[in-house]
């Protein structure tokens, strides 16, 4: 494994500059995300302190830069240990993902901040920055319990949606030299195939993700128990959702298991295949994804997704006779903490439950025994 060499100088820009970076990068996100691009999160621009690690709106911080082979990482005062590891996780998701999709842009700007109350980050590949916050320092992949770094799993999203979403191929290379980072067809395509992807591809290499967590099982498994599924077309963008689950639920976490399938059922190289061919075409024609899938792997998008739900019926009713089989407990709350409790994940050695938790007051995952209800810290 190959350990980066790293530069670190004081940043040239003032707090004031680096926030401009940080706007820019806001607004251009806020653009490509209307074109079904990642997780952005608005952010908020506050005089917070916590422990000693954050203040961020005064203008006595000072921002550092670490530069690696393919990275420069800027970081305020507080992060340096983060920006070290990031460094290093960087370089080494960097290299599995160019071989996963055969390009990757040169240079990339990496801004770590802790400007905001949720452990959250977003890519702009338009300009080739991905931004991470880092308040709680913890929490991993908005719920899976099992992935042991909040960070390596945070920056191998943003760093696929920014070298999947950056490929061009053919006479989009061309266009690109004349117009720029405007051509960017692979931004336009349905949810499954860009979070979801990001998702999946966070399990393939990392080992978990919301692929495999409690949460996206449970769904599952609900829609195998109420014979309802989601038409492709619901789970392809967002929208206010009437009925269960919501769109974003749809497009990532189901998304993903759609995109597992694909993999699955075409072969390990599929969705760089579906990357290539779509790569190279008109980003501004509503059926050329469809054709690009057709064409990448010989199968429509519509048939991939029916053999797709068609397996998903067989395995989870299977799960169900199997939990019914071995009888069913009363139900009993666990948790009295508030916020947003998710995706438990119970350890048959320990007899503990790890739990995602995240709230205004605390974030990040915890452990309850469920036999005398203690709750604590993980
Ligand atoms: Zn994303």
């Amino acid at each position: 494994m190959r350990i980066p060499a790293i530069r670190q100088k004081q940043s040239r820009c003032s707090t004031g500059s680096a926030l401009y970076v940080l706007l820019a990068a806001c607004l251009l996100c806020a653009v490509v995300a209307f074109a079904h691009t990642p997780c952005a999160q608005a952010a908020q621009h506050r005089t917070a302190t916590s422990d000693g690690r954050q203040v961020t709106s005064t203008p006595r911080v000072r921002w550092w830069t670490l530069s690696t082979e393919h990275f420069n990482i800027h970081f305020h005062d507080g992060l340096a240990d983060v920006a070290h590891e990031a460094a290093f996780l960087a370089e080494q998701s960097y290299a599995i993902l160019e071989a996963e999709f055969g390009d990757a842009p040169d240079m990339i700007d990496l801004v770590i901040s802790d400007q905001v109350d949720m452990t959250n980050g977003f890519a702009v590949p338009m300009a080739d920055c991905i931004t991470i916050y880092t308040p709680n320092l913890r929490w991993s992949d908005v719920g899976n319990t099992k992935n042991p770094s909040w960070l390596e799993a945070l920056l191998f999203h943003e760093l696929v949606h920014e070298i999947e979403l950056n490929q061009v191929r053919g006479g989009a290379r061309l266009a690109r030299l004349l117009f720029g980072k405007i051509v960017m067809p692979n931004s336009i395509k349905p949810i499954p195939f860009i979070e979801g992807l990001a998702i999946y591809e966070k399990y393939k290499f990392l080992g978990e993700s919301r692929v495999s967590d409690s949460r996206t099982r449970m769904m599952t498994r609900q829609m195998a128990i109420d014979d309802s599924y989601p038409a492709f077309e619901e789970t392809s963008c967002f929208y206010k959702r009437d009925s269960w689950p919501p769109s974003q639920l749809l497009g990532y976490n189901f998304g993903s298991l759609f995109i597992k399938h694909i993999e699955e059922v075409c072969g390990h190289d599929a969705l760089a295949s579906i990357a290539d061919v779509y790569a190279t075409g008109s980003p501004f024609s509503a059926s050329t994804f469809d054709r690009a899938v057709l064409k990448a792997l010989g199968v429509s998008v519509a048939e991939l997704y029916e053999g797709f739900i068609d397996s998903r019926r067989l395995e989870f009713l299977a799960e169900v006779e199997s939990i019914t089989r071995e009888g069913l407990t009363p139900a009993v709350r666990l948790t009295n903490l508030g916020g947003i409790v998710e995706s438990p994940t119970w350890s048959s050695q320990t007899g503990l439950v790890a739990y995602a938790n995240h709230s205004s007051v605390r974030s990040g995952v915890r452990l309850i025994d469920p036999l005398d209800r203690s709750d604590r810290e993980a």
